[in-house]
């Protein structure tokens, strides 16, 4: 068998979690030593929506400090990743037909090192960064996600980093687990991804309404097209962090390999 790079969807949850030991976080730097170590990696985070599909392409992409109201410390983590220009040139001439812009201004958003700073504490493997089209619907993404899918064969660890179950108006931040909607929407989304039925994923909006309360908007959805899109005929997927939080959060996330 011909060995390619896993692939990953990480739910990212509370920025928080960048800097706590907590069940999720450790379990991101654990994933990160049973995967081969990747020569780069591409992110595609919930927080970084554009007009166009858009790459960063600089060689020190900045740490982007995207939320409010969490403590200073949060605010002060760098995360020092070297960002790789030729690998995003090879993206955008890869992928002609989907006019993808270089991005010289963006860096790194939460939803990329909240996640990669516990898995790459080092930082010394090179990120770049892939924003989602916003004028685009989730077959566009899913779609993208295929054409990306070469990235895997040369080493390089695609990482699509959002939630399924996000409500962040239902949030209760005192609520241990999820909400009964939201846990009927993951066990709905989850079997999908376990039976390999992507069609009804793409089409989510007709899940039926608790999972539309589940996905009330789609960007911290659609990075998990764009993973399960990959996925190749035979691989597998294993769950990790699979549980719910604040009532109406979901931190599922799985590995393919
Ligand atoms: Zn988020």
């Amino acid at each position: 068998m011909n060995k390619i790079m896993p692939a990953l969807f990480v739910g990212h949850g509370n920025p928080m979690n960048a800097i706590e030991k907590n069940e999720f976080s450790l379990t991101w730097e654990k994933i990160a030593k049973s995967i081969p170590t990747p020569e780069s990696i591409v992110c595609i985070s919930a927080h970084w929506e554009t007009d166009g599909t858009q790459v960063t392409a600089m060689p020190k992409p900045r740490t982007i400090h995207d939320f409010g109201g969490f403590p200073k410390e949060l605010y002060e983590v760098e995360y020092p990743a070297r960002g790789n220009p030729e690998l995003a040139k090879e993206i955008i001439h890869s992928l002609l037909e989907y006019n993808i812009v270089a991005d010289t201004s963006w860096g790194l958003d939460h939803g990329c090192w909240s996640v990669i700073r516990c898995m790459y504490p080092e930082a010394d493997i090179p990120i770049i960064q892939l924003s989602l089209n916003y004028n685009e619907d989730a077959l566009y993404h899913y779609h993208l996600g295929k054409e990306l899918g070469f990235l895997r064969e040369k080493n390089i660890l695609v990482i699509g980093s959002g939630n399924i179950v996000h409500n962040l108006g239902l949030v209760d931040w005192n609520h241990q687990s999820g909400y009964e909607w939201a846990q009927n929407a993951h066990n709905t989304i989850n079997n999908l991804i376990l039976d390999n039925n992507f069609d009804p994923l793409i089409d989510y909006k007709n899940l039926g309404k608790e999972v539309r309360s589940a996905i009330p908007t789609p960007e911290h959805y659609l990075p998990l097209l764009y993973i399960l899109a990959m996925k190749q005929e035979g691989e597998k997927i294993t769950f990790f962090n699979d549980k719910l939080v604040m009532g109406s959060l979901s931190m599922t996330s799985f590995v393919i390999t």
